[in-house]
């Protein structure tokens, strides 16, 4: 990537709109009409996206008008992928519960990791996480909930990219750590009031804050109601875990009176609506499936946590049913790869190979590339309440947008563009990242911070915390 006719930097000081062309690419738009330009231009002025059609068309009339023009010599301009479940504060906790049980993950590991946490500490481990998520193409994502969202908010102004922040919300609940009781109900309503109130529309308007709900076991009817009436008041969303095992149906159903679980719950007091975010939904009956539908709710589907820890999620039934499922990562100790390329290349799979678990034999045709490609960007800002901005490359949308490398020995030949993204592309074939008609990384390099530093210091945070937590790593083999 060059620039080129001796237009290279120029003008755009703090502040200044700036202008980038750039032409000869192959865009792939994930517009309303699926249009791929095989040798398209764009033309981004400021923010936003001014123009885009064919290479000779945007270069016949914006090229006096660039500050910067770039020849992509036929490389890929997708939009920024959206992930819309990570856990930014669990990336210092990667490695801290490989090949344990579920109740060894949450009691022994996670709760001490997070409840050990200082505001500090978030900070590091979302800068360490962004820097991940930019490296696989990511421009936005929906946080899962934290403990500290002051930590993740500053560093995602710091990393350049767009994010949905929500604090982790627990009004009740059995086992949780001695020094983490859960908050009032009023307690957790006023903090994210609170956070809302900071944070909302901050970073240039690229940081939203939403509600929080950790998941139905450490939640009151009141904390549901009042938040589902509080986020709709405030228009923005709600991201709660939802149907991740059986157990937690089976806990519904003992302590409330419905004859399913999570969801149907939901359904019977009122709280599923459009702007609800549902993590995992792995364990939902067609019943479900159908209020789901019915009322809007989006579904993230995050399938290689899925398959370490939860199950396999009826993913094709969903989109069947017409419900906005999207990709997420969740957090580094139940994925360890914060990679939306990988989700996107497993989510295909697994969706396929399902088929032999359910019915004998894998179908080859479930989740075709295009479906996913989707789920991964126009779906995940549709997921994220954002897709009137986010999530395709048309005219007056955000500028978010990756450069795809296609000419490396991970996706040569090119026989099927739209397949080549989803099952040859790697985080190594992502270029460049903008992000509000800013790079965020270009050529590689990460623009807004010192990778190197980032890492010295988050790794050091990371051993201090474990420390601080008590939680020890068995070694493992014969180490000498
Ligand atoms: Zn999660």
């Amino acid at each position: 990537m060059e620039g080129e006719g001796g237009k290279g930097e120029k003008g755009g000081g703090a502040g200044a709109a700036r202008s980038t062309l750039l032409h000869n690419a192959v865009i792939v738009t994930v517009d309303s009409e699926s249009r791929v330009f095989r040798d398209g231009g764009l033309f981004v002025r400021g923010d936003r996206i001014d123009a885009i059609g064919r290479s000779a068309d945007v270069l016949r009339d914006f090229s006096c008008r660039a500050d910067e023009i770039i020849d992509l010599h036929g490389r890929f301009l997708i939009p920024g992928f959206v992930n819309t479940h990570v856990h930014t504060s669990q990336q210092l906790g990667r490695g801290i519960a490989d090949d344990v049980g579920l109740m060894t993950w949450l009691h022994e590991r996670i709760w001490p990791y997070e409840s050990n946490m200082t505001e500090e500490d978030s900070y590091l481990s979302t800068l360490l996480c962004g820097i991940e998520l930019i490296r696989s193409g990511v421009t936005c994502f929906a946080e899962a909930g934290g403990q500290h969202v002051t930590g993740m908010a500053k560093a995602v102004e710091l990393l350049g990219i767009r994010a949905c922040l929500a604090q982790s919300t627990m009004d009740s609940g059995e086992g949780l750590p001695a020094r983490w009781k859960p908050y009032s109900t009023d307690d957790c309503i006023q903090s994210q009031m609170n956070l809302y109130e900071k944070h909302h529309n901050t970073a240039d308007g690229r940081i939203r804050v939403w509600f929080g709900v950790r998941q139905i076991m450490n939640a009151t009817e009141r904390l549901l109601l009042e938040t589902r009436d509080i986020a709709m008041e405030l228009k923005t969303g709600i991201h709660m875990h939802v149907a991740e095992i059986p157990y937690e149906n089976q806990h519904v159903m003992r302590t409330t009176d419905v004859d399913h679980g999570t969801v149907t719950y939901l359904e019977k007091i009122g709280f599923l609506q459009s702007n609800l975010l549902a993590a995992h939904s792995v364990w939902v009956s067609d019943t479900e499936i159908g209020f789901l539908s019915n009322a809007g709710v989006k579904v993230s589907h995050c399938p290689a946590a899925a398959m370490r820890m939860l199950g396999f999620a009826p993913i094709q039934e969903m989109v069947d049913a017409g419900i906005c499922v999207s990709i997420g990562t969740d957090g580094a100790p139940s994925n360890n790869r914060m990679s939306i390329v990988d989700e996107m290349y497993l989510a295909s799979l697994i969706n396929k190979g399902r088929g032999a678990y359910i019915k004998g034999l894998t179908d080859p045709t479930a989740l075709p590339s295009e479906t996913i490609l989707k789920m991964a960007t126009i779906n995940g800002a549709k997921s994220v309440l954002w897709d009137s901005e986010i999530g395709s490359l048309e005219i007056g949308k955000k500028a978010d947008m990756v450069i795809v490398n296609p000419f490396m020995w991970t996706m040569v030949p090119l026989h099927d563009w739209i397949s080549s993204l989803v099952y040859c592309m790697r985080t190594e074939n992502i270029d460049s990242v903008m992000c509000n008609g800013r790079w965020v990384m270009r050529n590689r390099v990460i623009l807004n911070l010192d990778e190197g530093e980032v890492i010295s210091q988050a790794t050091q945070a990371a051993s201090k915390l474990l420390e601080r937590a008590g939680i020890v790593i068995p070694t493992r083999m014969n180490p000498l």
